[in-house]
């Protein structure tokens, strides 16, 4: 599956607001958002004063993606599937977002981005279930149980993450097993549980035009 391998950092401009990208640069003072506070290539100009009820929409829609790591394609097909599903579409899209086993393994703090815990996805370190799966876009299902391999735990990048990940204050929807490294997911999340700052209406009414 394809992926965005630009700048990580001035796609969080272009939208406005820290997308938490990069693991724990985006919470250092040299997170980008914060030195250079503007839309990239508008810098000395004046900002475009309105924007239109379908920029916004297109906004809202580009930020999800971005955050999530997911190109147009993919995105719509979720948005498809979402639409299928009974329920509030918005919610289900992003409940279905949260349920991406790169996202799983990103909540759970083995890596400190989405794009981290993809590379670990995809360089066979985890598995759900005690089988090896390698497709970050993998769908977890409540009871499913993800464990980090034994030689990924030794990882700098795995240990960092690790000590730097609040995992008093994990989500609601997932619960992380004695010992650290193994997790499971307990339930279909919730619209409330969900720490992303989106308003998934905006894409509803975007995609249906
Ligand atoms: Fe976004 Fe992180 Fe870069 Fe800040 S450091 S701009 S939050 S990716």
């Amino acid at each position: 599956m394809a992926r965005y391998v630009g700048p990580s950092c001035k796609l969080c401009r272009r939208e406005g607001t820290k997308l938490f990208l990069k693991g724990q640069r985006c919470r250092s003072d040299r997170c980008a958002v914060e030195r250079r506070p503007y839309v990239p290539g508008e810098r000395n100009q004046q900002r475009r004063s309105r924007t239109s009820e379908y920029g916004l929409q297109l906004r809202e829609k580009q930020k999800t993606k971005r955050i999530y790591g997911i190109l147009e394609q993919q995105f719509r097909g979720y948005f498809h599937k979402a639409a299928r599903q009974k329920g509030v579409t918005g919610e289900n899209l992003l409940k279905l977002l949260e349920r991406r086993l790169d996202n799983v393994v990103y909540r759970l703090g083995f890596a400190p981005s989405r794009k981290a815990a993809r590379q670990l996805v995809r360089h066979r370190h985890i598995q759900v279930d005690g089988r090896r799966v390698t497709i970050p876009s993998f769908l977890i299902e409540p009871g499913h149980v993800v464990t980090i391999s034994e030689k990924a735990r030794d990882m700098p990048m795995v240990k960092n993450s690790i000590q730097a990940t609040d995992r008093n204050n994990m989500v609601p929807y997932l619960h992380l097993d004695e010992g650290g490294f193994s997790g499971r997911l307990e339930g279909h999340p919730s619209r409330e549980d969900i720490p992303v700052q989106v308003n998934e209406q905006l894409i509803v009414e975007l995609y249906s035009k």
